[in-house]
């Protein structure tokens, strides 16, 4: 049978795999699901953040779910190293505004399309010291290749092409790192020019990240799929989480040439842990996006139209949206729901 490796991980991170599992396992589905260590409470019990066996459980299932980790001073992360690990050089982050959240925002229907594997996220760091040892300073260097920004980019442009959308934005800082996003922003033109024969109706331009943090704020109906370097990503993702009512309700996927590993944007939440708080919206629509990723898109939809439908109902939300119910309460209206539709 086909395998998903499941890693729940620390924090809310554990509450939420279990509420999505209350979802998925409700699905006549055929996969077996191999629990995995990873994250702080793992390097406690076992010295590793991250052991061998969770990342060969990753690499022979057809997906993995991960929830969220507690990050380890001085060790791996687990989820760079699940990313490296699985090759899975796309980050999609959808940004989609919900009928009935209380929102900034309606109408928002974008998909954030970050590099994985390098930029800042290369994690190669050095210090300098002065004689007498004394660190004088700390160097970070952000790899960014052709071959990759080509690779995300030509990703991005056939995702837009495949969900319909008319326009797609490049986003750099191209004028201050003249070589690294030089490189990056020359990419993105050279696919656009590649396939603008074939598909006349899209529109391509280019904003500067720090114009574009403003505009995702005064007209953020405009975006349609942005396409951008590791770290701009995932600030612009979690910016993107706070026009549509937060990070409860953000999910993510990241695909590569054979592997899919499937998150929610946010992290463990210390600040909720083990209150019954936290919003699961987000592990459920992760679940959606590797059910599509499995080619199980007629799961996936109804998914997304259960979750639609929880919260547009508005009864069953949990407090970052307003309302007073429990992870676990909202899990089951979904699953209920998605037995209405099945
Ligand atoms: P990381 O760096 O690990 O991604 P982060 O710094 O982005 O983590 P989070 O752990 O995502 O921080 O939490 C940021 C804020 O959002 C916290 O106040 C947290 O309580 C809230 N939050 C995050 N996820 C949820 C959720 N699923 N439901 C409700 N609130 C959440």
């Amino acid at each position: 049978m086909k395998k998903i490796t499941t890693i729940a991980g620390d924090g809310i991170g554990k509450e939420v795999m279990e509420a999505g599992m209350i979802v998925l396992e409700s699905l006549d589905l055929n996969y077996d699901f191999i629990e995995s260590k990873a994250g702080y409470e793992c390097f406690q019990k076992c010295g590793t953040t991250i052991p061998e066996e969770t990342l060969k459980n990753a690499r022979k299932s057809s997906a993995t779910l991960f929830g969220a980790i507690d990050s380890t001073p001085g060790e791996k992360s687990p989820i760079i190293t699940l990313r490296k690990e699985l090759e899975v050089f796309a980050n999609l982050r959808p940004i989609k505004s919900f009928e009935g959240v209380n929102s900034l925002f309606k109408n928002v229907d974008f998909l954030i399309v970050r590099e994985n594997t390098e930029g800042l996220y290369s994690q190669i760091e050095s210090f300098e010291k002065s004689e007498n040892g004394k660190v004088t300073k700390s160097i970070a260097k952000r790899i960014i290749t052709q071959k990759a920004s080509m690779k995300i980019c030509e990703f991005a442009y056939k995702k837009a092409i495949e969900n319909k959308k008319k326009k797609i934005t490049c986003v750099h800082k191209a004028n201050v790192l003249k070589k690294t996003d030089g490189i990056f922003k020359d990419s993105f033109y050279n696919i656009i020019n590649k396939y603008s024969q074939e598909n006349p109706q899209i529109i391509a331009n280019d904003y500067y990240i720090d114009a574009t943090a403003m505009y995702l704020i005064t007209k953020p109906q405009e975006f349609e799929v942005i396409v951008t370097s590791n770290l701009y990503g995932d600030i612009l993702s979690d910016e993107g989480a706070g026009l549509i009512g937060g990070l409860g309700l953000s999910p993510s996927a990241n695909i590569g040439d054979k592997n899919g590993l499937f998150e929610p944007v946010h992290g463990s939440a210390p600040d909720i842990e083990g209150k019954g708080l936290a919003n699961p919206v987000a592990m459920v629509l992760s679940i959606s996006m590797m059910l599509e990723f499995l080619k199980e898109e007629y799961y996936a939809n109804k998914i997304n139209l259960a979750v639609e439908n929880v919260l547009k109902k508005g009864k069953t939300i949990t407090p970052d949206l307003g309302g007073t119910s429990k992870t676990m309460d909202v899990a089951i209206s979904i699953k209920d729901e998605l037995e209405k539709l099945i």
